[in-house]
């Protein structure tokens, strides 16, 4: 708020499922002075810094459907979201899978924390 003299903080989700940025979200980026993250950082599943929003239906991760879907945390068969690393979004890799991929008899393509995925 130039005119004003005001200082304006925005604080909020930048990109989709999809990793775009929210058409509301571009425009603050293109208008700040300054973007910072958070210093309480949301993390992966394994341990990393998660800026990813990973949309499941029914526990599988989707690229499909709108923009802004709201999820539904009390149906197992619903839409949810799950915040991931870079390495494990494009993995689609959520948390259930990599357990159940652990405790699966097909040994897994890569050596250790998803090496080779990408
Ligand atoms: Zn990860």
């Amino acid at each position: 708020m130039d005119e004003l003299s005001i200082d304006a903080y925005a604080f909020g989700i930048l990109t989709d499922f999809r990793t775009r940025l929210f058409p509301g979200s571009a425009r603050l980026v293109e208008l700040a002075d300054r973007v910072q993250y958070l210093q309480v950082e949301a993390l992966c599943w394994c341990g990393a810094r998660a800026l990813h929003n990973a949309r499941t239906i029914s526990g599988e991760i989707t690229v499909d459907g709108d923009q802004v879907l709201v999820g539904d945390v009390n149906s197992a068969d619903a839409v949810a979201y799950e915040v991931l690393c870079r390495r494990h979004y494009r993995a689609r890799l959520t948390a259930k899978n990599a357990k159940s991929a652990h405790i699966s008899s097909q040994p897994l393509p890569f050596t250790s924390e998803g090496e080779n995925l990408s």
